[in-house]
């Protein structure tokens, strides 16, 4: 059977997978017809989706071994599946000291880490007197402020490169960032302004208005820092949302060329969540999802976290990731702690049955790590020193 026979040819206007995959360029109603595929018809939109991967990166997915550094979880928003957001006196609210940052970086270091994930609440001193006060304890003005000099102690007496992942940015403070980070990263989610109406999953959440996460990412492109983004699916969302999501990303990378990644992430139900009795979407719309994300951006690295999707994360691969993100040795995942990560054992037992070699890359990935090592200065001696000659981890650990 041929993918096009595959996809259904019932309706005169589908898409034409084979055709797709030929270069023709998929567009905002053919990828809603694809999400909306029948159980018959997923295997040939899979295989269009890995065929596509195979062009792209033929045999070779990719991991970050990172360190998740949580340097602050209060946060000035209230989005309904966060679980990782704490009010000041709540139980668990934290705020990392400089020597608990270093402690952690140099414990992951040990074990082979080579990237810092930064991941911290949205500007929390807006919201609370408390955050202004430890930032005035620990001597700076802002969260950003903190955030910066804490991604320049890594890069200074660490051989970990940083990547934070703070929220909205000023085109300012995208620079200040850059300087000290050869990639960060802003989750668009999604471009659906319902959601921030009332009961909605963003109804408190005044940074999760997507004009102004489309503006940071756009900011990024124009400095050309390379830049991860993503949706997170099962929010409330339409499938129509998703591709309008998905198509959004792919005009601001087609204006810049600086996303590195397009993550696809799932909603995941836990106690404590405003939305914890919300339907999680089915792993075949998950699935749908990636696929028609490899189909929309052939040629952008494509990720999907595979402890939201255990124990079925091998799946992913099917439908044409070529990255698990971020997996660490060490730390939890704070935004998902129910939900550990893999063994990287695993990781690589589950690429290699798939017929792909496993590889450990560095935050920024080596199709834009050139450009940063050349930097003149810290940033660029420390990715330079981090990298092998094809531009993975050279400091690769075994899995
Ligand atoms: S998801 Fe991010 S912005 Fe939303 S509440 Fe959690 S930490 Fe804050």
């Amino acid at each position: 059977m041929t993918a096009r026979e595959g996809i259904g040819l019932q309706d005169n206007s589908l898409i034409f997978l084979d055709e797709l995959g030929h270069g023709l360029p998929l567009a905002h109603e053919g990828a809603c017809r694809l999400l909306r595929c029948s159980d018959d018809e997923l295997p040939a939109l899979l295989a269009a989706a890995r065929a596509a991967r195979q062009r792209f990166k033929p045999g070779v997915i990719t991991y970050s071994r990172k360190v998740f550094i949580p340097l602050t979880n209060l946060c000035r928003d209230y989005c309904g599946y966060c679980i990782f957001r704490r009010d000041p006196g709540e139980a668990g609210a934290r705020t990392m000291t400089p020597d608990q940052v270093l402690e952690v970086a140099q414990a992951g270091e040990k074990m082979g880490c080579t990237e810092a994930l930064f991941s911290l609440g949205d500007k929390p001193e807006l919201a609370f007197p408390e955050m202004r006060a430890t930032l005035r304890h620990l001597g700076y003005n802002s969260t950003l402020h903190y955030l910066e000099a804490m991604c320049e102690r890594i890069l200074g007496e660490t051989s970990l490169l940083p990547h934070p992942n703070p929220g909205l940015l000023s085109a300012e403070w995208i620079a200040r960032l850059a300087a000290v980070s050869p990639s960060m990263g802003l989750m668009l989610e999604t471009t659906n302004t319902a959601l921030l109406g009332p009961g909605r999953a963003h109804d408190n959440a005044p940074d999760k208005i997507p004009a102004k996460r489309l503006r940071t990412i756009e900011a990024a492109g124009m400095q050309s820092v390379p830049f991860t983004t993503g949706l997170l699916i099962g929010i409330g969302e339409t499938r129509e949302d998703r591709v309008d999501t998905l198509l959004a990303i792919r005009e601001l990378h087609r204006r810049y060329g600086h996303i590195q990644e397009v993550i696809v992430q799932n909603f995941r139900a836990k106690p404590g969540i405003p939305m914890h009795d919300w339907p999680e979407p089915t792993r075949g719309e998950m699935l749908r999802t990636v696929a028609v994300a490899r189909l929309l951006m052939p040629e952008v690295n494509l990720q999907a976290p595979p402890n939201l999707s255990a124990p079925y994360y091998d799946e992913l691969l099917d439908a044409g990731i070529n990255d698990w993100g971020g997996v660490s040795p060490l730390t939890p995942d704070f935004i998902n702690p129910e939900k550990p990560w893999p063994h990287l054992a695993q990781l690589q037992s589950s690429t290699e049955s798939r017929g792909c070699i496993l590889r450990q890359r560095l935050p920024v990935y080596p199709e834009f790590l050139a450009a940063i090592a050349a930097r003149p200065g810290l940033l660029g001696e420390k990715v330079q020193a981090a990298a092998d000659r094809e531009g993975y981890a050279g400091r690769a650990t075994a899995a």
